[in-house]
């Protein structure tokens, strides 16, 4: 399909010069002592790893019962994937002390060149840790007594770096050849290749023996959006798709009432597309795809890992500056997030959380699946283990 675009930024070398912090504003940020103020130095620039790195140490010894920063693994050019988890500990004499911790996983920087997300994810934690709204301190303990989040602000550091260093709108990792891994099961057009995504995967289903994941989000750029699963495919529908939409809107309506910026809801199928006008001389507005769906994770933690709540969030903008999104964006990018995830904490805190589904039977939880069919041609899908299977996919995939 061809794609056609409206070029917005003209003066594009001058556009990735403004993503880039100033020398001053680096430095004085690396002097400070203390995290005290909320809204520190930290938000006012995207950072570089040789920022970043530091201050989730930093946050991880001032909180240390609260906090345990790891790595899930290195990169392919041997970068630390950094993990922060939150969450306050059951006082030992508690009987659940020992229970599965439900936890919320939150990862970004995925792409590379979407700087907008690391600084969310990073302003999310930050803001758990700091209860920085005052009103707010008492949904965040309560949560944080129910829930570990685990922030992944950045995915893919060595892409990050390369961003930094070389080339801004840089999105891959650096990997110079894919491996072959077959493994990722919805035989999508992006099969797992990146080392990445593996270690992400790998950490994942190893907790998953020790952890009841309860939600996932993906934290992207760019077009204001809330995609639920499936992303490999519109002609499956999910299992709890009243559930995700109607959480999803919730978040949108979070992000819209922080700072009156719309956020759409869709399905990740059909996400990731932008209403643009022609170039040509057609009248009206084409859909399209301004980057590759990538929401394998997305589809891994929904479907293998049975994460009920699983979405991938495209953060500001719309397309004005896109990726080169201007740094006075990041704080109040952050704040709307924010308010999304503690709208995400209550839902989970309510009756549509741990809760509720307490005495619930598997199948009264997720309801009984559909598949809808439209003009494609369905391969025999015996059962879930079918999918596992590299060679057959449920259905033909889509051109
Ligand atoms: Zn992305």
């Amino acid at each position: 399909m061809q794609q056609s675009h409206t070029p917005v930024i003209t003066q594009l070398s001058q556009a990735v010069y403004d993503t880039f912090p100033t020398a001053q504003a680096t430095d004085s940020w690396r002097h400070r002592t203390s995290l005290d103020r909320p809204h520190d130095l930290f938000f006012e620039n995207y950072q570089p790893l040789s920022v970043l790195y530091p201050w989730l140490r930093q946050l991880a010894s001032m909180f240390p019962d609260t906090t345990e920063l790891s790595s899930i693994g290195t990169t392919y050019e041997g970068r630390d994937i950094p993990a922060l988890r939150i969450g306050i500990p059951l006082p030992d004499d508690d009987p659940h002390k020992d229970d599965p911790r439900h936890t919320v996983v939150i990862v970004a920087g995925g792409h590379a060149r979407e700087w907008i997300s690391v600084s969310t994810a990073a302003f999310l934690l930050r803001s758990l840790l700091h209860n920085y709204d005052h009103k707010q301190k008492d949904t965040v303990y309560k949560l944080l007594t129910h829930y570990d989040f685990v922030f992944m602000p950045v995915l893919n550091p060595d892409g990050y770096e390369y961003t930094w260093t070389t080339d801004r709108l840089w999105r891959k990792n650096r990997q110079e050849t894919a491996l072959p891994f077959c493994r990722e099961a919805y035989a999508g057009e992006h099969p797992l290749q990146a080392v990445e995504a593996q270690r992400l995967y790998d950490w994942a289903k190893n907790e998953s023996s020790s952890r009841k994941f309860t939600a996932f989000i993906d934290l992207h750029s760019y077009s204001q959006e809330i995609l639920y699963p499936y992303s490999y495919t519109c002609y499956r529908r999910p299992k709890n798709l009243e559930d995700l939409e109607e959480l999803a809107v919730g978040l949108a309506k979070a992000f819209r009432t922080t700072n009156g910026h719309h956020y759409g809801v869709e399905s990740a199928c059909e996400g990731s597309m932008l209403n643009t006008a022609t170039s040509t001389k057609d009248t009206g507005m084409v859909r399209t795809r301004i980057e590759e769906s990538g929401g394998s994770a997305l589809d891994f933690f929904y479907h293998d890992l049975q994460v009920k709540y699983a979405f991938q969030v495209k953060l500001r903008d719309t397309g004005s500056y896109g990726f080169l999104l201007p740094k006075e964006n990041i704080l109040p990018t952050g704040v709307e997030t924010f308010s999304a995830l503690l709208g995400l904490g209550k839902w989970l805190l309510g009756n549509r959380g741990i809760e509720g589904y307490a005495n619930l039977s598997d199948d009264e939880i997720w309801g009984k699946e559909e598949v809808t069919i439209n003009g494609f041609d369905v391969i025999q899908e015996t059962n879930d283990d079918a999918d596992e299977d590299e060679g057959g996919s449920w259905f033909r995939r889509k051109r």
